[in-house]
């Protein structure tokens, strides 16, 4: 097939009213393919959403060792996560992933000889940007003069355009060194929140992606950074509860059913084949991780194909830990001084029976990522007795990782210009996921506005109106 040969679609026209049930296939089942397949099938399309795996969710997904159920890895989301809450509205799954109150972060630093010493960033009640002031004011992980120079950057970030595209040609640990901040504080405070959402150090990531995440979370609504988390396992929400809305809303959900290619009929419908069997439909959504993208894309319908290959990839490492008692009072807690970063309890959500359940996750984790669970171990558990006194004399009852190599898109400079939008150059073809051009570095966010765009796109070739209600988000975002 050669470049721009893609006949017109053979549907009614937009809109018309008669025209019998337009039909989508959509490939990949994580939170991008889930939310194209829901709102495609909300607007009146026949959908049918293949999954390779035996399950739904993707990257955020559960499995069980022994009598608990362990999340692959500690996911988060913040209040300013618009799509990703109309996503756990959709599902009915928003009160098993509620938000803080208010957003409380724990800082421990271990890093003094003299001992822990704890901080902590939480909001106050006042508007943006004074909410974060009094918390700024008092953390005791920075010099006085640290903290104004990094209450001045946070006014210089917010003036940034993120609309700039020479944002995304600048990393984020220069642009924080030209504006006063000293190594430390960028440790104790911007790569504190920056790690765990960019998965990258500030010197490794794009500084159009760092400003929209800083800007967006912490210098935009005042209750914009509250954490929110499942409280079950993720697969409860990204698999049960999903595939129930998905079976209500008429969607044909197939796991194990991995798509080997995709291609265009003479008269503009779509071709999806897998194993023993050929789908024919009028649109098709992939909705699969980049690399699996590049290879299912027919010839010609991508102007620059071979820049999805160019986009990198970054790794997250979970540490799970279970003792024989309650080691730790708090849900969750960051740390500095120390390579461990995040520190979440799930005992509750895994469904331990005694004890305390810990996991621990360690973003941009390019050093870690392939060491033996044997040196994994004799690293973190002394590392975890400098933080939490009460691990001190514990037995550790087991002790386990799970290795995320390809987590998210690398969010380097420049990577900006490499993600695709939902179009493709065929009519009928659309991308989603994480890593395609939504603005955010990849999240679970990302996937879902991802999915919408696709869906939207989709909906308006198809010549379905989109229904107004059903994307709500993007009026609060
Ligand atoms: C350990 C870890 C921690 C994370 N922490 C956070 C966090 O705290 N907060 C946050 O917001 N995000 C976090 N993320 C990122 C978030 O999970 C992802 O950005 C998001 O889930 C990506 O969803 P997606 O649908 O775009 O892609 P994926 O989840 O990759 O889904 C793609 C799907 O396509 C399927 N597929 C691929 N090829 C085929 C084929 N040929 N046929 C059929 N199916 C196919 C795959 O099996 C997969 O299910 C984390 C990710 C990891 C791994």
């Amino acid at each position: 097939m050669s470049d721009g040969s893609y006949p017109a679609p053979a549907h009614g026209a937009a809109g018309d009213e008669g025209a019998a049930a337009r039909s989508a296939v959509v490939v990949g089942g994580g939170l991008a393919g889930i939310t194209a397949a829901l709102a495609l099938a909300d607007a009146g399309v026949r959908v049918t959403l293949l999954e390779g795996r035996p399950r739904l969710g993707g990257l955020a997904f559960s499995f069980q060792r022994g009598e608990l159920t362990v999340d692959n890895g500690q996911h988060v989301y913040l209040r300013c996560c618009t799509a990703y809450r109309w996503f756990l509205d959709r599902i009915q799954g928003a009160a098993l992933a509620p938000l803080q109150d208010r957003l409380d972060v724990p800082v421990v630093d271990v890093a003094k000889p003299e001992g822990r010493r704890l901080g902590r960033l939480r909001r106050d009640a006042l508007p943006v940007p004074l909410h974060l002031g009094r918390s700024l004011a008092a953390y005791p992980h920075l010099s006085l003069a640290e903290r104004a120079a990094v209450g001045r950057a946070a006014l210089a970030l917010k003036g940034l355009d993120l609309a700039d595209p020479t944002l995304d040609t600048q990393d984020f640990g220069s642009w924080l060194a030209a504006h006063g901040q000293s190594a430390r504080a960028i440790e104790a405070l911007w790569d504190l929140v920056g790690v765990a959402t960019l998965n990258a150090v500030a010197g490794d990531a794009s500084l159009g992606l760092a400003a929209m995440v800083f800007k967006t979370g912490l210098l935009s609504d005042p209750g914009a950074a509250d954490i929110g988390w499942a409280h079950v396992p993720l697969g409860e929400l990204h698999d049960r509860l999903a595939r129930k809305a998905l079976d209500s809303a008429g969607v044909r959900t197939e796991v194990r059913t991995r798509v080997t290619s995709v291609s265009t009929n003479e008269n503009g419908t779509w071709s999806v084949q897998v194993p023993g069997e050929r789908l024919e439909t009028d649109a098709v959504v992939l909705a699969v991780p980049q690399r699996e993208a590049h290879d299912l894309l027919p010839a010609g319908t991508l102007d620059a194909p071979e820049q999805l290959l160019r986009i990198g990839t970054a790794p997250i490492l979970n540490i799970h830990v279970v003792y024989d008692r309650t080691v730790l009072a708090r849900p969750f807690f960051a740390a500095l001084g120390t390579p461990v970063q995040w520190v979440f309890d799930r005992t509750a959500a895994s469904g331990l029976g005694a004890g305390q359940y810990l996991a621990l996750s360690q973003s941009a984790a390019q050093d870690d990522i392939d060491l033996p669970v044997a040196e994994l171990r004799e690293r973190y558990l002394p590392e975890l007795e400098r933080l939490i006194p009460g691990t001190r004399g514990a037995e550790v009852q087991d002790f386990f990782v799970t290795r995320e190599r390809t987590a998210t898109f690398a969010p380097t400079p420049g990577v900006g210009r490499l993600r695709p939008g939902a179009r493709t150059k065929a009519p009928g073809l659309y991308l989603a996921g994480a890593w395609t051009a939504t603005g955010w570095p990849a999240t679970m966010e990302s996937a879902v506005r991802s999915g919408v765009s696709a869906a939207d796109a989709a909906l308006s070739a198809l010549g379905r109106p989109r229904p107004r209600h059903l994307f709500e988000f993007e009026e609060a975002a």
